[in-house]
């Protein structure tokens, strides 16, 4: 059924407070800097905003509240303490740096937060082509996490996978698993911010690294992709196409699983009924420091200013994009494709190569009989 575009409401919100990190990891999209940004929102600019979206009618967007590094943002405790006062949902994605100390997560358990990433892109602190500063070290994020599970809090790993790491991934799954994490959020490279400069997953690479993902359930991950929609078609029909989602880069990253996890894929359960996307996952929208307004922090579709416009206008203006599984504004393959309404393709993709977010994603190479 068609929604009325302007009931579309995302479920999940990036707040992004500063662009200031002490941090200059290689594909940082904030393009992080040391110090504030000029112009960034005040937290009661950032109040403001949550005053709008509990205005929202029916279901509120969880926000997850990110930068730089929000711990960098003067402030952040009372931000997130007015968040939980007005009974939101919230997440915290934070650069790994000594600053998210006990005293932090303390307080932010006690606010009700619901869970915390954190990234990890290589199996070593040191390894060649590594993605973060080495002051974000693999025994950091470790420290972390065992402090916010501690304290109730769910820990998910992001990683940004393209060609520079590819094949260390299911190193980085055996870390991941070492620390008693169960959710992985994998990144597909989208170059933009300071990511310009490396190189992207083939077609083929990329539909048989998610054909692996789409496996890994079975080792107990929950795996969860960005800008890889077509894992949820993957998840949904898995025989279709098995010589696209099969081939040397599978077959290696799964005998590499094997061998680090000690496991044979056939020997476990298939598919946790807790793996896959967000259930009812109607997309995302990302507020950038500055105020402005973008479908996600890697889709650079510029909506709207806060500081200008109220939210709920920037969305009605813009809905054939945000509710694109509603508004029937998606061409090509992906708008003709029998997996449109569970993957879509990368629209962020579409609009860094094609110049166009409704074209479609160059990178799947599904074709769907059932289109024709
Ligand atoms: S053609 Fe587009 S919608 Fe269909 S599976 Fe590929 S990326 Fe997804």
């Amino acid at each position: 059924m068609l929604t009325t575009l302007k009931d579309w409401v995302p479920s999940i919100l990036f707040l992004e407070t500063t662009r200031a990190c002490e941090y200059t990891c290689l594909h940082c999209r904030a393009e992080s800097q040391p110090n504030p940004s000029d112009g960034e929102l005040t937290v009661e600019e950032l109040k403001s905003i949550v005053d709008e979206i509990v205005e929202f009618d029916g279901e509120r967007p969880e926000i997850v509240i990110t930068g730089g590094n929000l711990m960098l943002k003067p402030g952040i405790r009372d931000l997130i303490s007015y968040i939980s006062s007005k009974g939101l949902k919230f997440s915290l994605s934070p650069a790994a740096s000594l600053l998210v100390d006990y005293d932090f997560i303390n307080f932010a358990a006690n606010a009700g937060l619901s869970s915390i990433s954190l990234s990890l892109d290589f199996p070593t602190d040191n390894g060649a082509g590594n993605l973060r500063d080495p002051r974000h070290s693999i025994d950091l994020i470790r420290q972390i996490s065992e402090m916010a599970i501690k304290s109730g809090i769910r820990v998910q790993i992001n990683t940004t996978v393209y060609e520079g790491n590819v094949n260390e991934l299911p190193g980085i799954l055996k870390i991941i698993k070492s620390m008693g994490i169960s959710t992985w959020e994998v990144f597909f490279l989208i170059r933009t911010g300071r990511a310009i400069g490396l190189n992207d997953l083939g077609p083929k690479e990329y539909m048989q690294v998610n054909s692996w993902l789409a496996d890994l359930s079975r080792y107990g991950m929950n795996v969860r992709t960005v800008e890889g929609p077509v894992f949820r078609a993957i998840k949904a029909i898995r025989s279709i196409s098995p010589e696209i989602l099969e081939g040397p880069l599978y077959d290696k990253l799964s005998e590499e699983t094997h061998r680090l996890l000690g496991m044979k894929v056939e020997d476990r359960k298939p598919d946790l009924p807790t793996s896959g996307q967000r259930s009812q996952f109607r997309g995302t929208l990302f507020i950038g420091s500055n105020g402005n307004v973008y479908p996600s922090g890697l889709l650079t579709y510029l909506a709207g200013n806060i500081r200008n416009v109220k939210l709920k206008e920037i969305i009605s203006n813009h809905t054939d994009l945000l509710d694109w599984k509603n508004s029937g504004s998606i061409k090509g393959k992906c708008g003709n494709c029998g997996f449109l309404r569970i993957c879509g393709g990368s629209r962020a993709r579409a609009y860094t190569y094609e110049g166009d977010p409704f074209a479609s994603d160059p990178m799947c190479l599904f074709f769907d009989p059932r289109s024709t």
